[in-house]
C-alpha cells in the first residue's frame, strides 16, 4: 500500500529511471505526483461512427480490430504498422508509425476505441496515428498532461492511475463546515476526478475544489504574513517633519508625493509598525518621498536603511540622496557587495553606534551581521525585484520595524490587492509637473538606417541612447532575431563607427554590468546595447533615446518600464519601437504603446491581450507559483477563496485549532516553495 510520502519509485511500473524522469518535474513523492494535474482533457465520451462524421473531423470511435497487423519497413528508421478496424458499418484503415509498442499491443477481433483525425472519400475511411485504447477503458474523458522529451502523457496516466489505485482515501484538509458552505466536494474524490473524471460535470466541480483549495491557501498565507505586522511597535514616530524636509528639495512635491507621505507617517504614529506599497508609474518621483520618510524618522532618533535590487541603482540613490539630505546634518552611506572588506567594517561599527543615519545598498545590508542601533524603517525600491521571502526576511531585521516597498510595476489594482495581499498602499496617480511627453513611434527595420542617423545626431549633440534587444533563449535559432552581443559589434564597425558602443546583457559578471552601466551614467558611453536588465530604475538624465528591436516579443508592461528610462530630463525624448510583425495583436499592441504614456492604462491593455501570464508566469513578484488556480479566470473563485479566508482567521487567527492544522501545513508548503529569481 502507498500513502502520500511513499517515494513514486516504489509505484509499480516506476522504478529508479522513471523515477528519475518524475524527479525532472520535481515530482519526488506520491502527493507531489497526484498534485501534478493534467493541462487539459479529451473527451472520447462522445463516440461516433465513421457514416456520421466529415473528412477532417477529429473524434473518438468503438471499433473491432479486424486484421492483423501488418509491418511495412519504408527505409531505414521509419516503419509503417497497418491494420484495419470495423465500427460495424465501415472500414477504417489505420497506419501507426514507427510505433512498435503500440501495433504489437493490439489483438485481432479485441473491441477497441480510437480518437483520432479520420480521413474519409468516397470509398474508405482512414485514421494515421490515431490513439487507441481497449474499449472497456477507453470511453471515458482522458487527461492530458504537460509532457516532456521522455515522459509522455500517456506514461504520467499510467502511473498517476496505478498510484490512485494504491491509495487509501486521500485524507481531507479542510474543514466540514467550509465543505458544506462553499459547496466543496472532498479532496479524495477531488483528486481522483481531475485525473480521471467520470465527466466533464465531475471534472469541474474537481477544478472548483482544487482551485478554490489552493486560493484559500495562498490567500490565508499572505494575511499571516500580514497579521506577523499585527504585533505592537513603540517605534513610534510622532514629530513631522515634512515642512523642514521641503526646504531641502529642488522642486515641490506633487500632491501624491505629500498624500504618500502623510500615508506613511500616519502609519509609523500608530501601535502597530508600517507595511505598506508605494506604488507609482515609473518618474513620478518615489525617491523624494522615501527621502522624506527618512528625513522625519531620522529626526526622531532612529536609523533608516534603503534597499535597491541592483548595485549601479544604489550608487545612483546613494549620490542623490547624500547632496539632498547631508547639508541637513544626515549620515548617509552605501553599503553594496562591493564595498572594500575595510570600509564595511568602519560601517558595520558606526551603524552599531548610531552613527549613520540612513544606510543605502544592495540586498547586502539585511545580511546578518549588519546591525543596527536603533532601526526604525526600512524602503525596499523596485519591490518586484524582491519576493515575498525578502520581504519577510527584511521584516525580520527587527520586531516592529516599519516597512516601505516601492515599485513601478503597474498592476491592474484587482491583482495589486491580491499579489500585496499583506501590505498597505499608497498611489502616486501624479507625474511631477513640466514633464515632457515621450514621442513613440513604431516602425519596421527598412527604418533603421535613418534610425541610426537620427541616433548619430543625438550623440553629436551630446545626447545618449538605448538600444535594447530581446534577450534570446539558448534553445532559439530564429535568423531574424540578433543577440546583443552580435548587433552591438555589427554596429560598432558599421553605423556606429567612431562612436562609443556599450554592451549590457545578463550573463555578464555583475562587476562587468556595472561598469557598464557606470560608463553610461557618466557620458562616457554614449550608445548602450542592451537586453532588460536595462528595465529597472536606472536614472540617466542625458539619454533622450530609447529604441526597441523586435518590439513585438515583449510585454507592454515591459516596453513601458523600458521606455521610463528616458525623458527624464529636460531634453525631449524619443522611443522607437522596431517591429516588423506583421500579426494584428502585434500591431494594436504596439500602437498602446503609441498612444499611452500612463502605465496602469497599458497594464490593463496587456492584461487584456495576453492574460495574466505576464504577472503571473513570470514569476516577477516572488510570489508562490501556482499548480492550477489562475487569478484572472477564477476571480470569482478568488473572492469566494478570499471572504473563506476571513471567516477561518475571525474564527482563529492563529490557525491554532486542531480542524485548521491541514491549512497550516498546506500554507507552509505553498510558501516554501516560492522562488526568489
Ligand atoms: P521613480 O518614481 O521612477 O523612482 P524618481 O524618484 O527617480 O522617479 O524621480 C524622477 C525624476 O523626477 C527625478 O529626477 C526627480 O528629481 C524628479 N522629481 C521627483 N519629484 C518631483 C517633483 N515633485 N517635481 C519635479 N521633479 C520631481
Ligand atoms: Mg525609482
Amino acid at each position: 500500500m502507498l500513502n502520500l510520502n511513499s517515494n513514486i519509485k516504489y509505484i509499480k511500473g516506476v522504478g529508479e529511471k522513471r523515477a528519475g524522469l518524475f524527479g525532472s518535474l520535481a515530482i519526488f513523492d506520491v502527493d507531489a505526483l497526484i498534485h501534478f494535474f493534467p493541462r487539459k482533457y479529451e473527451d472520447w465520451t462522445n463516440t461516433k461512427t465513421v457514416r456520421e462524421l466529415q473528412n477532417g473531423d477529429c473524434a473518438s470511435i468503438r471499433a473491432t480490430m479486424i486484421t492483423p497487423v501488418k509491418e511495412h519497413m519504408i527505409r531505414k528508421g521509419m516503419t509503417l504498422y497497418k491494420c484495419r478496424f470495423s465500427d460495424g458499418e465501415s472500414i477504417i484503415n489505420v497506419t501507426i508509425f514507427n510505433n512498435k509498442y503500440q501495433a504489437q499491443a493490439l489483438r485481432v477481433y479485441e473491441d477497441y476505441v480510437l480518437f483520432g483525425k479520420v480521413e474519409k472519400n468516397l470509398t474508405s475511411a482512414s485514421m494515421s496515428s490515431p490513439k487507441i485504447e481497449k474499449l472497456d477503458t477507453g470511453v471515458r474523458v482522458h487527461p492530458i498532461y504537460p509532457a516532456t522529451g521522455k515522459l509522455t502523457s500517456n506514461a504520467i496516466a499510467k502511473v498517476v492511475k496505478t498510484a490512485l489505485e494504491s491509495l487509501e482515501e486521500i485524507p481531507e484538509t479542510l474543514d466540514k463546515s467550509v465543505r458544506d458552505k462553499y459547496k466543496l466536494i472532498s479532496l479524495d474524490r477531488a483528486i481522483r476526478q481531475i485525473h480521471f473524471p467520470d465527466s466533464d460535470e465531475d471534472m469541474q466541480k474537481a477544478r472548483y475544489r482544487l482551485i478554490f483549495e489552493e486560493l484559500l491557501t495562498l490567500q490565508l498565507g499572505l494575511l499571516k504574513l500580514k497579521g506577523r505586522n499585527k504585533t505592537e511597535t513603540n517605534l513610534k514616530i510622532t514629530a513631522d517633519f515634512t515642512e523642514e524636509f521641503k526646504s531641502l528639495l529642488p522642486f515641490e512635491m506633487t500632491n501624491a508625493q505629500q498624500r504618500a507621505i502623510k500615508d506613511c507617517l500616519s502609519d509609523m504614529a500608530g501601535d502597530y509598525p508600517m507595511s505598506r506599497l508605494l506604488q507609482g508609474d515609473v518618474g513620478s518621483g518615489k525617491t523624494a518621498v522615501a527621502a522624506g520618510l527618512c528625513y522625519s524618522v531620522i529626526k526622531n532618533g532612529y536609523q533608516c536603511a534603503l534597499m535597491a535590487p541592483t548595485e549601479i541603482l544604489a550608487v545612483q540613490h546613494y549620490e542623490g540622496l547624500s547632496k539632498m539630505l547631508s547639508p541637513a546634518g544626515i549620515n548617509v552611506r552605501l553599503l553594496t557587495g562591493s564595498t572594500k572588506a575595510k570600509e564595511k567594517r568602519e560601517i558595520k561599527a558606526l551603524l552599531m553606534d548610531g552613527e549613520i543615519d540612513l544606510l543605502i545598498g544592495t540586498h547586502a545590508i539585511i545580511q546578518n551581521d549588519v546591525e543596527f542601533k536603533s532601526l526604525g524603517l526600512v524602503i525596499t525600491d523596485e519591490q518586484h525585484r524582491f519576493g515575498v521571502k525578502q520581504r519577510t526576511a527584511l521584516a525580520e531585521k527587527g520586531e516592529g520595524i516599519h516597512t516601505l516597498v516601492m515599485s513601478a510595476t503597474p498592476i491592474p489594482r484587482t491583482l495589486g490587492l491580491i499579489l500585496y495581499g499583506d501590505l498597505d498602499i499608497s498611489i502616486l496617480d501624479e507625474l511631477p509637473p513640466g514633464r515632457q511627453e515621450i514621442r513613440t513611434d513604431v516602425v519596421d527595420s527598412r527604418y533603421h538606417q535613418r534610425l541610426y542617423k537620427f541616433i548619430r545626431d543625438a550623440a553629436d549633440r551630446g545626447e545618449q541612447a538605448y538600444i535594447v534587444c530581446p534577450a534570446i533563449e539558448e534553445n532559439e535559432d530564429s535568423t531574424d532575431l540578433k543577440s546583443a552581443e552580435q548587433y552591438a559589434e555589427e554596429l560598432s564597425e558599421g553605423a556606429f563607427r567612431g562612436y562609443n558602443l556599450g554592451l549590457l546583457h545578463g550573463k555578464m559578471k555583475p562587476k562587468e554590468k556595472e561598469n557598464v552601466m557606470k560608463a553610461f551614467s557618466s557620458g562616457d558611453v554614449q550608445i548602450l546595447v542592451a537586453t532588460t536588465v536595462v528595465e529597472v530604475g536606472v536614472d540617466v538624465p542625458n539619454a533622450t533615446i530609447m529604441v526597441i528591436e523586435n518590439a513585438e516579443r515583449f510585454g507592454l508592461s515591459q516596453l513601458h518600464q523600458l521606455r521610463g528610462r528616458i525623458g527624464r530630463g529636460s531634453k525631449k525624448s524619443f522611443c522607437v519601437l522596431v517591429s516588423d510583425s506583421k500579426s494584428e495583436n502585434s500591431r494594436n499592441r504596439l500602437a498602446v504603446m503609441k498612444n499611452n504614456s500612463n502605465g496602469f492604462k497599458i497594464a490593463d491593455e496587456d492584461l487584456k491581450a495576453r492574460g495574466p501570464g505576464d504577472f503571473f508566469g513570470e514569476r516577477q513578484h516572488g510570489l508562490p507559483a501556482l499548480r492550477i488556480a489562475d487569478m484572472l479566470q477564477d476571480m470569482e473563485t478568488l473572492h469566494l477563496a478570499q471572504q473563506c479566508a476571513g471567516e477561518i482567521l475571525a474564527e482563529d487567527s492563529n490557525l491554532d485549532l486542531p480542524k485548521n492544522k491541514h491549512l497550516c501545513d498546506n500554507i507552509s508548503k505553498m510558501f516554501r516553495e516560492v522562488s526568489y529569481s
